[in-house]
């Protein structure tokens, strides 16, 4: 398997977030001597700051502070955005669509800069969500994101972005590689405040629960909507073996563990030893009904597809929450790395 050669310059943008702080910290780990992350929010508000790279505050909507960013840079991976789980997304389709600003300027910076490779981070909510309508939902083909029907606002930006990657790569030469990702999870993520995602917002409240003896918990829908959750070292391997490799139409880097969300909840459960009352808020925001990653494109081009089960992910996932639960912190945890 290919690898990105260590000795040339790598850009994480989005890096004070979830799987951009994940990501520096494994191009730290795999010795690449020049490392740059970018975010837009001060540092105190980053997940994980990390020595080992220079890192920078910038807004990546702006072309001036896009060209800072790339200049001098071999590889770019972008993982910014303004995204939250479907709380907020549904709530922000407007904010998340101003993303595309963020891309549109990150790939002409790196055309401009001759960038070598180019990563863009979509998404499964790109899928058209006629086809997302039965829990027993048939694993999704990377051939089903058309005829075009995304999820409304975030769906569209992301499909809207992975194809202007399409054509910087087929008219400018940019050599531009984009992932689809099924919901990834793990510590070092937003846990609370109003962004975070199913698995996160569900290991605080079984910790809330455990910690305060009120035997409750709160489920948005009625538990039986499915999805796949991939752990974020399978995120991150998959990312950097896809942006070093010839691959370059959108692939699938999702787990192929469907569970409802009710079977969560069950697994939660036992990590923490204690069963729950379940109280179903059924006008809460859900999404599709079901989705699965098909991964037979990603096995067939490289052998692999992300493998770590949800049972383990969730136990290092729910131990690292239910600290930040303990510490009654309210502000994230800044790991120095
Ligand atoms: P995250 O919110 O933790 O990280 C995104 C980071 O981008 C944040 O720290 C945010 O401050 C930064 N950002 C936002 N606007 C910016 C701007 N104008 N300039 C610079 N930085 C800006 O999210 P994440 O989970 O780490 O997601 C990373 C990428 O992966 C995003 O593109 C997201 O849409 C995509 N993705 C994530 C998931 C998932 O399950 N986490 C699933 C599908 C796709």
């Amino acid at each position: 398997m290919r690898k990105l050669d260590p000795s040339g310059s790598i850009l994480i943008t989005g890096g004070g977030g979830f799987i951009g702080g994940w990501m520096v910290h494994e191009a730290i780990k795999r010795g690449f001597s020049s490392i740059r992350s970018v975010d837009i929010k001060p540092f105190d508000e980053w997940y994980q700051v990390h020595a080992g790279a220079e890192n920078l505050i910038g807004d990546l909507r702006n072309p001036d502070d896009c060209r800072k960013a790339v200049h001098g840079i071999n590889y770019v991976i972008n993982l910014a955005a303004d995204m939250g789980g479907m709380g907020y997304i549904e709530a922000h389709r407007a904010r998340c669509m101003i993303s595309v600003l963020i891309n549109t300027n990150l790939l002409c910076a790196a055309k401009e800069a001759g960038a070598v490779r180019f990563f863009y981070a979509s998404s499964a909510c790109v899928y058209n969500v006629a086809k997302q309508r039965d829990a027993d939902v048939t694993p999704l083909k990377e051939e089903d994101a058309y005829p075009a029907m995304p999820e409304d606002g975030y769906g569209w930006e992301k499909l809207f972005s992975e194809r202007m990657c399409r054509h910087f790569r087929e008219d400018f030469g940019v050599q531009t590689r984009v992932a689809r990702y099924h919901n990834v999870y793990g510590p070092h993520g937003t846990w609370f405040g109003g962004r975070e995602k199913a698995p996160a917002a569900l290991c605080r409240k079984v910790a809330e629960a455990k910690l305060s003896g009120k035997h409750e918990i709160e489920i948005w829908g009625d538990g039986g909507q499915t999805r796949t959750f991939m752990y974020i070292d399978d995120c991150v391997f998959g990312t950097l073996m896809l942006t070093a490799s010839d691959f370059a139409d959108p692939v699938n880097i999702g787990s192929a563990e469907l569970v409802t969300l009710n079977q969560l909840v069950d697994t939660l459960e036992s990590i923490a030893g204690i069963t729950l009352r379940r109280k179903y808020i059924l006008d809460a925001p859900k999404g599709v009904r079901g989705r699965s990653s098909d991964n037979t494109l990603i096995q067939k081009a490289f052998g692999w597809e992300p493998k770590i089960s949800l049972q383990e992910g969730l136990e290092k996932t729910y131990r690292w929450i239910y600290d930040q639960v303990v510490a009654g912190s309210q502000l994230p945890k800044v790991a120095k790395a």
